[in-house]
């Protein structure tokens, strides 16, 4: 497979998802220009700090690249910051904070559960458990008609998908474990050229 998934690299825990890629035997590319996206099949966009990488997505002139890229059915794949970065709606973002509106999901930032900062707990999803690490990870308080729900922390959504675009609002890069990236590589590329 002659697959070429680039990874978001403008700030956040991009090095992580690049890894977790390769060790699948799939070529990565970070990106950080609207040249390097040119170049890639399908994008990983990292947790980090959202309103930073919003502010860093429209300087390199990347937001409007990834934008019409989305829109024409590239296979795109958020965690965290990533996610909130690919949502419809952010409740609690900075003012100037900009999202791609790429998955018809609710998430407020910094407000899972009732837990503020950091835990770490198994969540359920369709290849069994999976270690979900949670780092000031954003909440999904809705999920539109078209959002199929993956993962699950108790009731709660945590993976959801629409689509061509898959996000988790934990950190499945820092887990040890690639099911997941394998799942957006194998299930939601399918091998083809966008
Ligand atoms: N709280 C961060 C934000 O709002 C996300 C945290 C993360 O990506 N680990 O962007």
């Amino acid at each position: 497979m002659n697959l070429v998934v680039g990874v978001l690299a403008l700030q956040g825990a991009f090095a992580a998802h690049a890894e977790c890629v390769a060790s699948l035997g799939v070529s990565v590319l970070e990106v950080r220009t609207p040249e390097q996206l040119e170049d890639v099949d399908a994008l990983v966009m990292p947790g980090g700090e959202s309103s930073t990488m919003s502010q860093l997505l429209l300087s390199s002139g990347l937001f409007d690249a990834i934008a019409q890229r989305i829109a024409k059915g590239m296979p795109t794949f958020g965690t965290c910051a990533g996610m909130i970065l690919l949502a419809s709606e952010v409740l609690d973002g900075r003012p100037d904070q900009r999202s791609f509106g790429a998955i018809d999901i609710s998430v407020r930032r910094n407000a899972f559960g009732r837990q503020i900062d950091s835990f770490e707990t198994a969540i359920d999803t369709p290849f069994g458990e999976f270690h979900g690490v949670f780092i000031r990870a954003p909440r999904i308080e809705r999920t539109g008609s078209a959002v199929e729900v993956i993962g699950r922390l108790g009731d709660e959504p945590v993976l959801v998908r629409q689509g061509n675009v898959l996000a988790a609002s934990f950190h499945p890069e820092l887990a040890g474990d690639a099911r997941l990236h394998e799942y957006f590589v194998t299930t939601m590329t399918t091998a083809r050229k966008v």
